[in-house]
């Protein structure tokens, strides 16, 4: 075990400088899949990870081309043995776009050196787990102890049709455990597996109360005003401390691992030593429970305010829900909160928008076993559970397509590493981590698989 240990350790670090190497190539092509960016450097990365695949030692790959998204690389490598159990590793190849230039340190598509690491967007989400995952199949010279089999998707960031395809063609998505790498670590150093994503739905909350602005001196006072009644709408959603006070959105106890509150200021940016909202644990309040959140508003600006009462107004509404709670009824709770209410007298007029589930893996099947053993032999340390308030709807497509596959999310990113955000960069620490991790992984897996069917 312990010649084992040193053995993986001296390949993985021998493999570092190629995969750094082929990291920024990688993240040197702008490959954007939002509409209004150039489809040709989407297409140049997806063809490097094909030819990426095939100096691997891949030899069964293919696109799946499907309408209105990048193509998708698939890829399989069969068990070596009948009883080995099959792995599907996921990550994708596309990037957030930069956002504002002039906020970057170094341009965003030249990888610059950091402390530690390298700067780019898409550099860490999710370039550095297509990258983990091609350190695996290199240290294992394209021969892997699992089946394996591969997609790296094009077109995650923006939203896929790809998402609800895997149901469509369970065959080919059939396998014993994938690895979804499209995160990381809580904080660098701290193996972390994501077992929890919040579900997602959005609402419009309108308000119409005259047909047109009125005098406020002349009206104001009787005059029913739009913008005072959304206000109040809005002001009930909350409690005093914060916590949402929509009845039947389910909240529970967080019993994983979690940011202290100084990371979480930090992370969030928060100004001064003003008070978070909610009570009780972090966790419950990011990842076990609602989060209620208005995300526009639409009313007169101060800049062209006139002195009038306001006839229309309105907001929009993004609800995170409980990984468990069913979306539908999730939004069903909000949206008959909003029509339950009267401020004023007024009624206010509610339309659901898009919804989409959460999800809760369990953790207590083999592949897991396998995956905290991994992950505590590449960090040192005991591995944390987390959730994430971000969802990856693909994951739902996937368990559909494989509902009895055991579904790990860990990867190279950490919470640091300014995802979506300027000078998104990534650690070489975390990737090596990840590359041994993933190897760990697939030994342990298959050898306790091997056992069990022993059994
Ligand atoms: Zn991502």
């Amino acid at each position: 075990m312990q010649d084992d240990t040193e053995d993986l350790a001296a390949t993985v670090d021998a493999l570092m400088d190629g995969l750094r190497a082929d990291l920024e190539r990688l993240a040197a092509i702008p490959s954007i899949s939002f509409p209004g960016y150039p489809k040709e450097p989407v297409q140049q990365a997806h063809d490097l990870l094909v030819r990426l695949l095939r100096e691997a030692g891949v030899e069964h790959i293919e696109s799946i081309d499907l309408p209105d998204t990048a193509p998708v690389v698939y890829a399989e490598i069969p068990p070596p043995d009948p009883a080995a159990p099959t792995v599907l590793l996921y990550s994708h190849y596309d990037v957030q776009p930069p956002g504002d230039e002039q906020l970057w340190l170094s341009p965003p598509f030249e990888p610059t050196p950091v402390e530690g690491g390298l700067r780019a967007r898409g550099i860490a989400d999710d370039k550095s787990n297509v990258i983990a995952h091609l350190g695996m199949l290199r240290a294992f010279q394209g021969r892997p102890p699992v089946g394996v089999k591969i997609v790296f998707e094009g077109q995650e960031e923006y939203g896929s049709p790809f998402d609800d395809y895997p149901p469509s063609d369970p065959e080919r998505f059939a396998c014993d455990a994938m690895v979804i790498a499209d995160l990381g670590n809580l904080r660098p150093g701290t193996p972390t597996l994501t077992t929890g994503l919040r579900g997602a739905s959005e609402l419009v909350v309108e308000v119409r109360t005259l047909d047109e602005p009125r005098h406020s001196g002349e009206f104001g006072g009787a005059a029913p005003d739009a913008l005072l009644v959304l206000i109040k709408a809005l002001a009930t959603l909350h409690d005093v401390h914060g916590d949402v006070a929509v009845e039947g959105l389910r909240r529970e106890p967080w019993t994983g691992a979690g940011y202290t509150e100084d990371e979480f200021r930090s992370l969030a940016g928060i100004q001064g030593q003003l008070p978070l909202f909610g009570s009780g644990d972090l966790g419950e309040r990011l990842w076990s429970g609602p989060a209620i959140t208005v995300i526009g508003l639409d009313a007169p600006s101060v800049d062209n305010a006139a002195s009038a009462v306001v006839p229309y107004a309105r907001a929009k509404l993004n609800l995170r829900f409980h990984p468990l709670q069913d979306p539908k009824e999730a939004q069903a709770k909000l949206v008959d909160h909003l029509r339950s209410l009267r401020p004023f007298g007024v009624p206010l007029t509610v339309t659901p928008g898009d919804t989409g589930p959460g999800y809760e893996a369990a953790t207590g099947g083999p592949a897991y076993a396998a995956a905290r053993a991994a992950l505590k032999e590449a960090w040192g340390t005991d591995c944390g559970y987390v959730a994430t308030g971000g969802s990856i709807p693909l994951v739902n497509g996937l368990a559909k397509a494989a509902p009895d596959a055991e579904v790990l999310l860990f990867g190279a990113q950490d919470g640091m590493c300014n995802l979506h955000a300027p000078n998104e960069r990534v650690l070489f620490s975390e990737l090596r981590n990840t590359v041994y991790a993933m190897c760990a992984f697939v030994r342990e897996y298959a050898d306790d698989f091997g056992k069990g069917a022993q059994r």
